[in-house]
Formats: structure tokens, sequence, C-alpha cells
């Protein structure tokens, strides 16, 4: 199926590795131009590198804390200087730290707020003039499962990503006849690198073994299994295609089917 992302010029955030990389590779492989960017020089060279490899595709890869505003406007100025725009923008960030209500201080939540909700807001109001422009954009939102099931250890995810359903919900509407279609993807248990330090960490601590770490997680999933990066990456790109034109306003559960709600 030809998603019709040749030449398309994709911007994903933080994909030095994980689902932003997965994400990243699947699109250049599609035939998309894309930048990505990393908090550090040494992880976005090798993840550009690695998708050059695998695809034969241009990347550009650039140093950019999405908390940091200047940073973000300057990102963004250095993709269209090399590409001469954005049609589609991939928002992520890392996840705020786990823990419960009485872990936390208010300050706690003012920085998943910055992290996952403010940096999503951002991208989208610097990127959004270009797609108006263009009659033609796809803004997708990597977020979580726990943004449409509150997980109960995770309440700084819970919080902050719910807002950015709430954000992107209302954009949908609200640019919808402009040719710009935005959706969130809810990730659940996808096998990347962060699963994997979660699993060593519980081995570390003397909790059980990684074999265990992995069971438990994937009791809750009804496929009882973990997704891939590949799998979730795939999604991603369908919603990014021009056969997604029609679907605006979603949060997509990639999941297993672990979200247990009807809608
Ligand atoms: P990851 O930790 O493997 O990768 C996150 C990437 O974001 C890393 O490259 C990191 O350097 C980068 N990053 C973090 N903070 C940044 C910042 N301020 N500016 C720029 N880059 C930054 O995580 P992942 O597993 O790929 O998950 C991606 C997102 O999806 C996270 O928000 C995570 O919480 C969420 N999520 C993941 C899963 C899962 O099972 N993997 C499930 C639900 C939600």
């Amino acid at each position: 199926m030809d998603l019709g992302l040749k030449n398309k010029v994709a911007l994903v955030a933080a994909a030095g590795r994980g689902l932003g990389k997965a994400t990243a590779l699947r699109l250049s492989r599609e035939g998309a131009r894309i930048a990505i960017c990393a908090r550090t020089e040494a992880s976005i060279t090798s993840a550009a590198r690695n998708i050059m490899h695998e695809t034969g595709g241009e990347v550009l890869p650039l140093v950019c804390d999405v908390t940091d505003k200047e940073q973000l406007q300057a990102m963004v100025g250095r993709v269209i200087d090399a590409f001469g725009g954005i049609n589609i923008l991939i928002t992520n960030a890392g996840g705020p730290p786990a823990g419960v209500a009485a872990s936390f201080t208010p300050d706690d939540y003012r920085a998943a707020v910055e992290l996952n909700l403010m940096s999503t807001i951002e991208l989208c109001y610097q990127v959004l003039p270009l797609m108006k422009k263009n009659k033609w954009g796809r803004i997708i939102a990597i977020t979580s499962v726990a943004a449409r099931q509150p997980i109960d250890h995770l309440i700084l995810s819970n919080t902050a990503r719910a807002g950015v359903l709430g954000f992107l919900k209302t954009l949908s509407a609200q640019v919808a006849t402009e040719g710009i279609t935005v959706n969130a993807v809810c990730p659940g248990y996808t096998k990347t690198e962060r699963i994997e330090e979660l699993a060593a960490m519980f081995a570390k601590t003397g909790q059980g073994t990684v074999e265990e770490f992995y069971r438990k997680i994937e009791a809750d999933v009804p496929m009882k299994r973990m997704g891939t990066p590949a799998e979730f990456a795939s999604a991603v790109a369908f919603l990014a295609s021009e056969g997604a034109s029609y679907i605006t306003g979603v949060a997509l559960p990639i999941d297993g089917g672990y979200i247990k709600a009807l809608f």
C-alpha cells in the first residue's frame, strides 16, 4: 500500500531511540524526508546514521530539548531552512517519573506539564502556520494509554497527558477545514530500550527476574505480549498517510487491547 509519504517532510521529536526513532525510521522507509531531535548530539547523530543506513533516506539530526521554547524555535527554523517546510509533525518526549500523589509536590506536576503538554502545544503552534499555508498537514502526538485510562502509579503522566488529549481534540476541530488532521496515539507496553531498562532495574532491586517483569506486564494485555516499536510505527505511518485524510481528533490506542473502555 502506497502511503503517499514520498518527499513529505516529517519532524519527529525525541527520536534518539524508542518509539520516536522507530517512527522516524518507518516514515523514512516510506520516502519521507526526516528531521529528528534529541537532547544530545551523540544520540541523535547515531540515530540519524542508523536510519539513513537502513533506508538510504535523508535524515537531519538536530539537538533540542523539547522543554526549551528557544531550542524548539531554532529547531523548527533549521528544518525549514533545510527542507522548505514541515508537512508531518510527530510530537514526543520522555515520560515523567513514576509515583503516587504522596511522592510528589506541585512543582513535579509543573515539570511534567512542561515535558509532555507544553512541548506538544509549543511545537503545534510553531508548525501550524506552515501547514495552514500548504492546506495540508498531519499532527500526531505520542502520548500513552495512561492518557485514556489512568495508571495508578503514574499520576504525573496521567495528569499531563490527559491535557494533551484535551488540547489536540479541540485543535483538531479548529483546523479541520484546512487539510490538517490532528490525532494522538496511545502506546501500551511496547518493548523499547526504556522498558528494557525498567526490567533490568526490577531485577537489580531484587523484585524478581527480567522474565517475571515482562510476564507481569503481559498479564494485563489481552494479546499477552508487548508491542514492538515497528508495530507502533506502522500505525503512526498510516495516520500520517494520505489514506488517513478523514481521521481527525482521535486518540488511537496501540496497545494489544490493554484499554478496557468501549471508547
Ligand atoms: P524512551 O525513554 O526509550 O525514549 C524517549 C526518548 O525521548 C529518548 O531518546 C530521550 O532521550 C528523549 N527525550 C526525553 N526527554 C526529552 C526532552 N526533554 N527533549 C528531547 N528529547 C527527550 O521512551 P519510549 O519507550 O520510546 O517512549 C516514548 C514516549 O512514549 C514516552 O513519553 C513514554 O513515556 C511513552 N510511552 C511509552 C510506552 C512504552 O511501553 N514504551 C508506553 C506508554 C507510553
